[in-house]
């Protein structure tokens, strides 16, 4: 039998992205030991690494600007969902993060007079998002917290290690599980307070923007463990995902920020603007918000107007090349060795998934409703309510990251430390014991081919368009592969880097995340931001409510809410 490696601590991290990093570093700033785990490489697995544009944040260098302002077009973008008290915390601790990472050496990209630059994005009405050159924001991020995590010895790192449950004694948080990547031996690592920083789920849908380990899995485990998830039907599509031709070395996301920067023109398969078609006015080219940008993009589409490969045109070919030399640097490298030249023909691009604004509802501690169990980053939903403002996401993680360490430290000083209850966490680890090996040789799919069948699914069913019938379908087969697909599952018995038995996991906690998306989606019988439905197309103000989930014997539960309103300010 497998021998189980047990750990103590006060504070446990899991997820080493930017949320999750800032939460250990603020954990122990605030008299606390960490753990942090990642089931990748600390500070290189999510989505915080690989985010090349902008952080929104009102330092008011590149033109006057507050945090009321940046917090007023949060909630205008957020199309009346927005939990105020969260955006609100979201834009007023924005600046300070970006300063206290200027400090930890991350190099802001800066104007002639040396202050820092900012820039507008959609929906932002001052120039307000900072970035570091050449699309390198989130590495240089990670590279100054991965710097500041490693350097603390109260700081424990482990990568490589998968969580899979958090264990709750009557109700309440007292550690977790999960297992060694490396050796699948089972870890139970107890800890009185436990901040969940797992990233979203878009890993569930076929095109997405995000690595490959970002399957939703923290929806999954904060569900089981009995936290409630709040508005996960709001998935954001980033509009301008790249499509074609074939390019490798760039991500999908390349082109939003070039043609913003450049003024790039998006034109239908005819070679005709059209988004003067769906609203946008002659001097707003560039401030439609990623909603309403996939809307025309897709509607487009579906007209027949599409471009070859089912997407539409994004053009720089009115733009000479030595300015886009000037502007691109030495990312017009890649795309030459992609065969793209940008002088002389267009792009395809075509909504890809890339955020989820839902996740487990926190108040302004980042706390869950399960005392000792906390959520930060794309994790904890509700500050971005139906749409994300472009820019946000970073900031979320930083300043929710820092939040959720802090709170975390100090309840697990607060709290006596809770009696460790062997009889829960037993049988999470029997289950890692138990599915290696399961049906090998008998023939039953792999976690790998189920997995696709759930981004085909997700990607066909729930994607930016919904209607009844598909959504139903969907949570039916979802429902039937939680019950069913996954006790069929091949699993290789495999000790070292045992990928079927990761993806299993992924299943199993990501299944349930799909699942509750699917469901609430199915409920929301309106179209408000990145949710919009064919057979309900009209915004209804008997929907102005946050939807709330939890898990109840096995079964999701739906009740829709009034709106959490500033009570803060
Ligand atoms: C390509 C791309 C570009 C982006 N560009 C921008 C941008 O310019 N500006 C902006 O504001 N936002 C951007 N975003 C969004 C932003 O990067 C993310 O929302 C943010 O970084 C999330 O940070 P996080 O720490 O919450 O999660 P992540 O950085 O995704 O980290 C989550 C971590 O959890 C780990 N994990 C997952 N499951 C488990 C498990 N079971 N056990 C252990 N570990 C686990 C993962 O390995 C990962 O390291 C972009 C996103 C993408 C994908």
């Amino acid at each position: 039998m497998d021998e189980v490696i047990e750990l103590a601590t006060d504070v446990l991290v899991a997820g080493g992205g930017a949320a999750g990093m800032f939460a250990a570093v603020a954990a122990v700033r605030n008299g606390a030991k960490a753990i942090l785990i990642d089931k990748n490489v600390i500070g290189r697995g999510g989505a915080s690494i690989m985010a090349q544009m902008t952080c929104a944040a009102a330092l008011g260098e590149a033109e006057p600007d507050d945090p009321q302002l940046h917090l007023a077009d949060t909630l205008e973008a957020g199309r009346g969902l927005c939990n105020e008290d969260l955006a609100a915390l979201l834009c007023e601790g924005a600046p300070q993060r970006i300063r206290e990472l200027e400090a930890w050496k991350v190099n802001w990209a800066r104007a002639d007079d040396g202050k820092i630059n900012q820039v507008k994005a959609p929906g932002h009405s001052r120039k307000r998002c900072v970035y570091v050159d050449f699309l390198s924001t989130g590495a240089a991020i990670c590279a100054a917290l991965r710097n500041k995590v490693s350097r603390n010895s109260d700081i424990r790192r482990l990568s490589n290690v998968s969580l899979t449950d958090v264990v709750t004694r009557d109700g309440e948080a007292i550690g977790a599980v999960g297992f060694d990547v490396e050796s699948a031996a089972p870890i139970m690592i107890k800890a009185p307070a436990v901040v969940l920083a797992l990233g979203g789920m878009t890993k569930m849908f076929k095109r997405t923007t995000s690595p490959n380990n970002l399957a939703g899995e923290g929806v999954g485990i904060a569900l089981r463990a009995g936290a409630r998830l709040i508005d996960l039907e709001f998935l954001q599509f980033y509009p301008n995902g790249h499509l074609a031709p074939r390019m490798v070395g760039l991500d999908p996301t390349t082109w939003e920020p070039t043609r913003v920067k450049l003024g790039g023109r998006l034109l239908n398969g005819n070679g005709e603007e059209f988004l003067q078609n769906y609203g946008e006015a002659q001097g707003e080219r560039y401030s439609t918000t990623r909603d309403a940008l996939t809307y025309a993009i897709y509607k487009e589409v579906e007209s027949g107007r599409g471009s070859p490969h089912a997407g539409v045109y994004l053009s720089f070919q009115h733009i000479g090349e030595s300015a886009l030399r000037a502007a691109l640097g030495p990312v017009i490298e890649i795309f030459k060795r992609n065969n793209i030249d940008l002088t002389r023909q267009p792009v395809e691009v075509f909504p890809i998934a890339h955020y989820q604004m839902g996740g487990v509802e926190v108040d302004t501690d980042m706390a869950s409703c399960v005392p000792g169990l906390y959520a930060a980053g794309e994790l904890a939903g509700g500050a971005n309510g139906a749409n994300r403002l472009s820019g946000n996401a970073l900031p979320e993680a930083l300043v929710f990251g820092e939040r959720a360490g802090e709170k975390a430290a100090r309840f697990a000083a607060r709290r006596k430390a809770p009696a460790w209850d062997m009889s829960a966490a037993l049988p999470e680890v029997e289950l890692i014991r138990a599915v290696r090996g399961q049906n090998e040789g008998r023939g039953g799919p792999s976690p790998t081919a189920l997995m696709s069948d759930v981004k085909e699914l997700m990607w066909h069913k729930v994607g930016p368009f919904r209607t009844a019938r598909a959504l139903n379908e969907a949570h039916d087969r979802l429902c039937a592969m939680r019950e069913r697909g996954l006790r069929a599952a091949a699993v290789s018995r495999e000790r070292v880097h045992n990928a079927s038995l990761v993806e299993w996991f992924e299943l199993r906690n990501g299944l349930l995340a799909a699942e509750a998306l699917a469901l609430s989606a199915l409920n929301r019988r309106e179209s408000r931001g990145a949710h919009q439905r064919d057979d309900f197309p009209e915004t209804s103000a008997q929907y102005e409510k946050n939807q709330r989930l939890s898990l109840t014997n096995g079964k999701l539960v739906s009740s829709f809410e009034g709106v959490e309103r500033a009570r803060l300010r």
